[in-house]
């Protein structure tokens, strides 16, 4: 019989996140998670997924996932530090790391168990971490695990970020002090600060930390935020997914060869969760040759964000400022914009609603994610139904 303390626990958070509209419905695709994805039987064009370049559905990946689970077998058997260390894990990591320009990289599962591991293994509780208020659940979670005091400063606001990094420095209280940022933030699609950034961060030796899972594979010809901006020998820490761009799933840190086997040493998901599975690592390694080989994804992705936001600003949305493809829609209060995503898909557009806490009170948004999958006629629909509904519900004119 359950435990009737965990009962009442379970019911009454269900029926508050019930009463306040937070309790989500999860929908199931039928098939491929593609430019267009069935839902209850019924064909939508999709903008709601990571899949930047479209490679999760791209042929070149399932072959080489196909082939290396004929070679490799389905599993890897162990964790990465007994034998679960594969030749093709030490290949992707090999191949990551002339793609990012560093020296050595580590993989793991997820983006998010990352971040869980790697700021866990160098930072302790005689350490602090400035962390942009706007970063990731996951840096989120793997500051807290790390036990350092966590100093949040304004949305890349480098005036707050100095200041508290100077306060930080000039406490003698801390051992070392990182700064964290998203290097592409994902609700609005603006870019990390990380010229001034970097600059602080020699003027009070700080560790720098990216995690740029929206900026790998769409920025600097697809090597990320930091080659973006040619810091790639600057920033001490560079985190991506394989789950975004690359199309299929894992994270990975790239850095300094130092900076490596200490976490290869010391990480405790690298140390304890079985490493991935070599169909997964294959159509990695697919994936990271055609970014390397072919910019013309990359290109595509670009040219669609663009034609997606021309399209949306010229209906008279509020597009906010993002600077990558990523193309949020504001409409602000929360029911309306779950009112309007939920019109979206009855006209045959996916494009789910964000709204508190995941983003602020009061800016409610869709946000619609372009892929190089999407052809020009799904964006011209897509700009259509847009239209249609926003008119219907009077957010244009
Ligand atoms: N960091 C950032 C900035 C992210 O947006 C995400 C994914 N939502 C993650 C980490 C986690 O990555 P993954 O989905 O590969 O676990």
């Amino acid at each position: 019989m359950a435990s009737q303390a965990l009962d009442l626990f379970l019911s009454t958070n269900i029926e508050d996140l019930k009463a306040k509209g937070l309790y989500n419905v999860i929908d199931t695709v039928q098939g491929p998670n593609g430019p267009v994805i069935q839902i209850d039987g019924k064909s939508l064009i999709n903008l709601s997924s990571n899949n930047y370049l479209g490679l999760a559905t791209d042929s070149r990946l399932v072959d080489a996932a196909v082939q290396a689970a004929k070679t490799h077998g389905a599993g890897a058997g162990a964790v990465r530090t007994i034998n679960g260390t594969l030749d093709l894990h030490n290949q992707l990591e090999e191949k990551l790391a002339g793609f990012k320009h560093t020296e050595a990289v580590i993989v793991y599962q997820s983006g998010f168990n990352c971040n869980m591991a790697a700021i866990s293994a160098v930072m302790d509780a005689n350490d602090a971490i400035l962390s942009d208020e706007l970063n990731h659940a996951s840096i989120i979670d793997g500051c807290r695990l790390s036990k350092a005091k966590v100093i949040r400063y304004k949305h890349s606001d480098m005036e707050d970020l100095r200041s508290q990094a100077k306060a930080a420095k000039e406490s003698g209280l801390y051992n070392k002090i990182m700064v964290i940022t998203d290097g592409v933030f994902s609700m609005d699609g603006d870019i990390a600060k990380l010229p001034e950034i970097v600059k602080i961060a020699e003027e009070f030796d700080l560790i720098t930390y990216v995690d740029d899972a929206h900026g790998s594979g769409v920025l600097g010809e697809g090597a990320g935020t930091v080659k973006h901006f040619g810091l790639s020998d600057r920033i001490d820490f560079q985190i991506g997914t394989l789950s975004k761009a690359i199309g299929v799933v894992g994270g990975y840190v790239a850095g300094s060869k130092q900076l490596i086997e200490w976490l290869k040493l010391r990480s405790r998901p690298f140390l304890f969760s079985t490493s991935q599975p070599p169909a997964v690592i294959a159509a990695c390694i697919a994936a990271v040759d055609i970014l390397m080989n072919d910019k013309d994804l990359i290109d595509k992705l670009w040219e669609n964000g663009h034609f997606l936001k021309d399209g949306l600003r010229a209906l008279g949305y509020d597009i906010g400022h993002s600077e990558t493809p990523i193309t949020p829609c504001i409409i602000g209060d929360e029911v309306k914009t779950q009112q309007f995503s939920k019109r979206l898909i009855e006209e045959g557009v996916y494009a789910k609603s964000i709204v508190f806490p995941t983003v602020l009170k009061g800016t409610g948004r869709i946000r619609n994610m372009p892929t190089a999958a999407h052809t020009k006629e799904m964006l011209e629909q897509v700009i259509g139904v847009y239209e249609k509904v926003g008119k219907e519900m009077n957010l244009i004119g």
